[in-house]
């Protein structure tokens, strides 16, 4: 899996590729990020990437043809890497107009051979380049970032964290919020040492030793939560079939008892 970054800023990449536990994975080659300055496809002698907009108004707007010949040399690179092999990935534009990352993209992403991610920045990217190369446009959401690269990073750590052996516990992401192979439900709460911490203590349930009952438990909390912050992921998991009987009496005796503990 190989992913190319086109950005202004690449040196913001470079604590993000060497820390915490998806290191191992840019580190081994699992997955290879390279970095892009479109700066670097730039004519002049100040390497201009910005230019004022067209019709007026605040702001500036990136270039398109350093874009493009970043772009090009991009797909040249990946050739060369490997010869006869598929070398055409999907273009990604990271801009607020796009659409909102959720699970099922990024298991999609995580599926896939890599993509090119490409950062804006200032007012954001002449129009023309977007129409001419980009297949995707990803959102982190509704508001706005200075520039894209804080969403190229997060897009990598997801997708990366899904793939096979970076994470230390394999099974660990069977188990976080919004995984539709398990029941697409938030995770439960998470407890540690001490057992007494500036006056709160840890559910007794989870000291007991009952695999079975603790289990419960932690659906329980997963349920209540759930329903509580995200009830229509309640409601899709029901319409797929994946709450049992037990689930269903906990869910009435919740909506009967709302003041309860989970
Ligand atoms: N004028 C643009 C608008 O209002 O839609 C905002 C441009 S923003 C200052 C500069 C760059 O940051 C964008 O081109 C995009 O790459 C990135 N960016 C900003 N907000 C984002 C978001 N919510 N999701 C993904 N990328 C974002």
């Amino acid at each position: 899996m190989r992913f190319d970054v086109i950005t202004l800023f690449p040196e913001l990449f470079a604590p993000f590729l060497v820390s915490g536990v998806t290191r191992r994975a840019y580190e081994s080659g699992l997955v290879e990020v390279k970095l892009w300055n479109p700066r670097d496809f730039a004519e002049g002698n100040y390497r201009r990437v910005d230019d004022r907009p067209f019709g007026g108004g605040p702001g500036m707007v990136m270039l398109a043809e350093p874009l493009a010949l970043c772009l090009e040399r991009i797909r040249a690179d990946r050739l060369a890497a490997s010869p006869g092999g598929a070398v055409s990935v999907p273009t990604v534009l990271f801009s607020p107009t796009g659409g909102a990352l959720n699970h099922a993209a990024v298991e999609a992403w995580s599926a896939s051979a890599g993509a090119v991610l490409i950062c804006g920045r200032y007012e954001g990217i002449d129009q023309r380049f977007i129409n001419a190369f980009v297949d995707h446009e990803i959102s982190l959401g509704d508001f706005v970032l200075s520039g894209g690269e804080i969403a190229a990073m997060v897009l990598l750590d997801a997708v990366v964290r899904l793939q096979p052996g970076v994470l230390n516990d394999e099974g660990s992401h069977q188990f976080d919020s919004f995984n539709p192979a398990l029941d697409g439900l938030l995770d439960c709460p998470h407890y540690t040492r001490p057992e007494r911490w500036r006056g709160q203590t840890v559910p007794d349930i989870l000291l007991s030793g009952n695999h079975a009952h603790i289990e419960r438990w932690r659906r329980d909390q997963r349920l209540a939560l759930t329903q509580r912050v995200r009830p229509e992921l309640v409601t899709k998991a029901r319409a797929q079939g994946l709450l049992g009987a037990g689930d269903e009496a906990f869910l009435t005796d919740l909506v009967e008892n709302p003041d309860q503990d989970a």
